[in-house]
């Protein structure tokens, strides 16, 4: 274990997937982060938006379901929809450079969430090593091309991990990584592999999994999550394209509660507070309002 104790500490990570959550939600959020004092922990997709595709996803179980309960047309419009299919997917980073750079300039932290999202998302599992590194090379050529400086993280997009993917996030030379579901920062292991790079897991169940199955209102849904709250660490991960824009009520709301009463922290500050954590294992394994599967340190999804 380590040495440093977290007091009741609050992490606000924030995925960027969607070309919409980039032009609308983040400056939005970073409205909102700047009139709070909060910063937050970036993850942006670097490459095109093929949300789209994802529509390929219609035969799992669970995903109409998700679709329904969080107006998936609504929250992301008919173009995101469509982007991939039968629009082809706008650039998400590189066509609001100047807001990747507001937002290091507001000292928010800014990391990866992967080149192609939805392809990451899906099609991960058979992703050859060379594969997942070009996914990952091209990520930081534009990360670097854009902030002029090399980037420290990467959370994994749709939180899907393979043993593939945590060793080429090692050779990435990352402070750490942000790829699974869990409770406590911790080095992986996978299908008996060790590796080097931190997990910081997102503590907290998203606004999509708990929207409509723990309430719909800003009051309804801030109780819920002030009553997940737990002593040390904890991790929310927002959307730019649910809290940025509609869900934009319910994230200032949560934020106002806990203010004053958490200490909010950006996760490459939680990495910078660890000397090391201890090992756990890795395992996929369903999640209560989402679809599919996600990364799960091991003994967390009791
Ligand atoms: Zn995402």
């Amino acid at each position: 274990m380590s040495q440093f104790q977290f007091a009741q500490t609050l992490a606000v990570k924030v995925d960027v997937c969607t070309h919409a959550g980039m032009r609308d939600g983040v400056p939005a959020l970073m409205r909102l982060f700047d009139d709070l004092g909060v910063r937050a922990s970036f993850f942006v997709s670097l490459g095109p938006d093929h949300s789209g595709r994802a529509i390929r996803r219609i035969f799992r179980p669970g995903f109409l379901d998700k679709m329904r309960r969080t107006n998936a047309v609504g929250t992301y419009g008919w173009r995101t929809v469509l982007y991939g299919t039968v629009l082809p997917g706008p650039q998400i980073a590189r066509s609001f450079p100047q807001t990747m750079r507001a937002l290091v300039r507001d000292g928010h932290e800014v990391g990866m969430h992967g080149y192609d999202h939805v392809y990451w998302q899906d099609q991960l599992p058979k992703l050859s090593a060379t594969a997942v590194r070009a996914e990952l090379d091209r990520a930081r050529d534009t990360f670097t091309e854009i902030l002029g400086a090399p980037p420290t993280a990467f959370g994994a997009p749709g939180w899907q991990c393979t043993p593939t993917s945590f060793a080429c996030e090692d050779d990435a030379g990352l402070a750490y990584h942000t790829d699974t579901r869990g409770v406590a920062p911790f080095l992986p292991e996978m299908d008996g592999r060790r590796f080097r790079t931190m997990d910081i897991p997102t503590t907290l169940p998203t606004l999509d999994e708990a929207y409509a199955r723990e309430g719909t209102t800003p009051a309804e849904l801030t109780a819920f999550y002030l009553r997940q709250l737990r002593p040390g660490l904890n991790v929310y991960t927002a959307h730019a394209e649910m809290e940025g824009i509609r869900q934009l009520p319910h994230l200032r709301d949560f934020l106002n509660a806990v203010k004053g009463h958490v200490t909010f922290l950006r996760l490459i500050d939680v990495a910078g507070r660890l000397a090391t954590a201890p090992v756990a294992r890795v395992v996929p394994g369903p999640i209560a309002g989402r679809a599919g599967t996600v990364a799960w340190q091991e003994a967390a999804n009791g």
